[in-house]
């Protein structure tokens, strides 16, 4: 039903204008929010399915305002990456969780393995793999104990400058993970040239994976798939006890999701650890 007139037309710039707006107060506001402490950084609990031990945090970053209130990630961290701002913002949450693993290990707390997400933005950077190795030697953390979730995204645009990147990164013995694994078409000799260690398979799969038979069949494939090319599987989004049965008979390394807890202000985390 077409009936693009006047007046749709109107209505239509009206919502662009006012997401215009939204961005542009997004924007402003995101330029003072590090030097006014308005960011923290919470983490997620990763269990392996085989020792139901928690092995692994997922940092995930926190903003809220006196005016703006909560914003959530999926709508500040796209403002983020359009202006830029994603370096600095980037930068010092890596920083923060790189800290807080080598807090923990100080506290005597079992190992675990710190994941930051990384905007394709950040990944592009010329010197992303030496600044990491910086701020792992500044913080005293061990590369082991990091990981890095890219999307798929990284490799589209330059595929061999992404390859490289993950090299160098790969020497350096920092670790890297495919976030959000199956929305992105990847490709599967695209995985066999990166360097990746785990896949994350993508929440909108595991979502309704106790009734929908094509999910089901599509994160065993992947599952399999990984298993075959060495590649470690992690699924998020894990709510329920069902989901986790199902991932557990198709050999899934290890699940995240508000089933073991939701992210976790660092305090919390401790205590879920100890
Ligand atoms: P993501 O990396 O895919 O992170 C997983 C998201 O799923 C998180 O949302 C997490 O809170 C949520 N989640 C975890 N368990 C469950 C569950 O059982 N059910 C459901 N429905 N959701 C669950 P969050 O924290 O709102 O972050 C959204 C996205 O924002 C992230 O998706 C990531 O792409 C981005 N993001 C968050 N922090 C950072 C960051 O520090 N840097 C960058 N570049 N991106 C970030
Ligand atoms: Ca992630
Ligand atoms: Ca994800
Ligand atoms: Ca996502």
């Amino acid at each position: 039903v077409k009936r693009a007139g006047r007046h749709d037309f109107r209505f239509f710039t009206a919502a662009m204008q006012q997401r215009a707006a939204r961005h542009l107060q997004l924007v402003n506001a995101l330029r003072f929010a590090l030097e006014r402490g308005q960011m923290h950084v919470v983490y997620q609990p990763q269990v392996s399915l085989k020792t139901g031990r928690i092995i692994g945090a997922e940092a995930l970053l926190r903003w809220a305002t006196p005016e703006l209130g909560a914003v959530s990630p999926a709508e500040f961290i796209p403002a983020a990456e359009e202006s830029g701002l994603i370096i600095p913002i980037g930068e010092w949450v890596l920083r923060q969780a790189v800290r807080q693993a080598r807090l923990w290990l100080d506290a005597g707390l079992p190992p675990l393995v710190m994941a930051v997400n990384l905007s394709a933005i950040q990944f592009r950077t010329a010197d992303l793999p030496s600044h990491v190795a910086q701020v792992l030697y500044e913080e005293g953390l061990p590369p082991e104990y990091l990981e890095l979730e890219l999307t798929e995204g990284v490799a589209v645009q330059d595929p061999p400058g992404a390859i490289a990147t993950m090299n160098q990164l790969h020497d350096r013995g920092i670790r890297m993970s495919i976030d959000d694994f199956g929305t992105g078409f990847s490709s599967l000799s695209h995985l066999k040239k990166f360097k990746v260690y785990k896949l994350k398979i993508d929440q909108s799969f595991v979502r309704d994976i106790s009734t929908d038979t094509e999910d089901k069949a599509i994160v065993s494939a992947i599952i399999n798939m990984a298993r075959s090319l060495g590649l470690t599987t992690i699924a998020e989004g894990v709510e329920t006890v069902e989901q986790l049965e199902f991932l557990r008979e198709q050999h899934c390394d290890e699940i995240q999701g508000y089933h073991i807890s939701k992210p976790l202000p660092p305090a919390d985390f401790e205590r879920l650890l100890g």
